[in-house]
């Protein structure tokens, strides 16, 4: 096949995994299009010889027991990493939140400081406030937007620094080539979450970043019905993501992985459309009374639109804004009102969704509402764009911002 590396996105996903051997038998290689399911808890061996051989040979794409996958997982994986310009491989987790304790595991011991962005995903907060302290790992959360805060939290036990760009909720935007700059002088490891902008967006590994992480629930599925998680490094991490994969037995389902690899074909297609739809949105709510400011980084003159257009080709449906004032009443009589924004956690999928958000809520580290905002615009609207009308999603949120005032 020719270098998928040099292709365009479009052909890289419908080529990417599809190994031949993994598509076909001996004798006839590449029999169909997609890998087929194996679904396979034991895995079976002509003699003793090759049984011995494939329990001494721990390596990617080899048979020995299901806990290691099959060419289903292995064409996801496959695919995964030559997304990733500058990755050796791939590991599968069961959700995105699993793909983010494996890596940071994989990196921290005992003793050692983790510095992570304030604006960080929730769960990821969590998990460094209850499991990782209580295995005696420190962290230090720092402002996404001040690379001095960054500079400051670090000290010499400093191995890890989380990453994510742009923030769950608030969007803002971080330098992220300049945060792995200044990571890879002190030695520290970089794991960044890349789900917003995935590969296609953001090539994490080329900008500096060690291990990238990403939740295959969001734009991977792409049709709300699987959860998975990826973590993706180069030579020097990847045996240790796999390893430590390993010892807490991380396994996927090879009907998900087959569910992903289908998600997998149609992302760039489904990430380009959302992403128009978000930015048209955004330009439309940008000019509402109603709004104190939009969380889009595709818009110009919104925060981090600079960074956005320097480092990242590409964007997704996920946006938000912030009310201008108004009571907690008021905005939830928006959400309700809308029809075609379900109310429910996620996002990537096919159709629109809605949550009410308090960008603030979690920070420890840096101010909620930033500079520039009144404290009484600090609630927000979290929307993820799916791949309905632009046209009839504007009519929807008409209709919420109408309530928004009665109320
Ligand atoms: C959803 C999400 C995750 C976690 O993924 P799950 O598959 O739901 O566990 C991690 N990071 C970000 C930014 C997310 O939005």
């Amino acid at each position: 096949m020719a270098d998928d590396s040099k292709s365009g996105n479009c052909t890289r996903l419908a080529h990417a995994g599809r190994r031949p051997e993994w598509t076909g038998i001996e004798g006839h290689p590449s029999a169909v299009v997609n890998p087929p399911i194996w679904r396979g808890s034991t895995h079976l061996y002509p003699d003793t010889k090759a049984l011995k051989a494939a329990t001494s040979c721990n390596e990617d794409g080899r048979f020995f027991y299901g806990r290691r996958g099959s060419p289903t997982q292995w064409a996801l994986a496959d695919a995964l990493t030559g997304l990733e310009p500058g990755a050796a491989g791939t590991m599968l987790y069961p959700s995105g939140v699993a793909a983010l304790a494996g890596a940071l595991l994989a990196v921290l011991r005992p003793g050692d400081v983790l510095l992570m962005t304030d604006h960080a995903y929730e769960p990821t907060r969590a998990l460094a406030s209850s499991l990782l302290k209580d295995m005696g790992v420190e962290t230090r959360w720092f402002d996404p937007l001040d690379p001095a805060a960054l500079e400051a939290a670090c000290c010499e036990r400093t191995r890890a620094l989380l990453l994510e760009s742009p923030g769950s909720l608030s969007m803002e935007m971080q330098d992220i080539p300049a945060a792995c700059a200044f990571a890879r002088s002190r030695g520290i490891v970089t794991i960044m979450d890349n789900t917003w902008a995935s590969p296609l967006g953001f090539a994490a590994h080329s900008h500096g970043v060690d291990i990238s992480v990403m939740s295959l629930t969001k734009h991977v599925g792409g049709h709300s019905d699987l959860m998975m998680g990826s973590a993706s490094a180069g030579k020097e991490w990847y045996p240790k993501l796999r390893r430590m994969a390993q010892l807490t037995g991380q396994v996927v389902s090879p009907d998900d992985a087959a569910l992903a690899l289908r998600g997998l074909r149609t992302m760039a297609l489904r990430l380009e459309r959302t992403a128009a739809t978000a930015l048209e949105l955004a330009r439309w709510l940008e000019n509402r009374s109603e709004v104190a400011r939009v969380f889009c980084p595709m818009l110009p003159g919104s925060p981090g639109h600079d960074i956005w257009q320097r480092d990242f080709s590409g964007s997704c449906g996920l946006i938000g804004f912030a009310f201008r004032g108004g009571t907690a009443e008021a905005r939830s009589a928006f959400i309700d009102a809308l029809s075609l924004f379900g109310i429910g956690y996620s996002w990537g999928g096919f159709e629109s969704l809605v949550t009410p958000a308090d960008p603030g809520a979690i920070r420890t580290a840096s101010p909620w509402p930033p500079a520039g905002m009144d404290a009484a615009d600090r609630f927000a609207v979290r929307l993820a764009i799916g791949l309905e009308d632009a046209a009839d999603l504007i009519a929807d949120l008409s209709r919420g911002f109408a309530a928004w005032s009665a109320a």
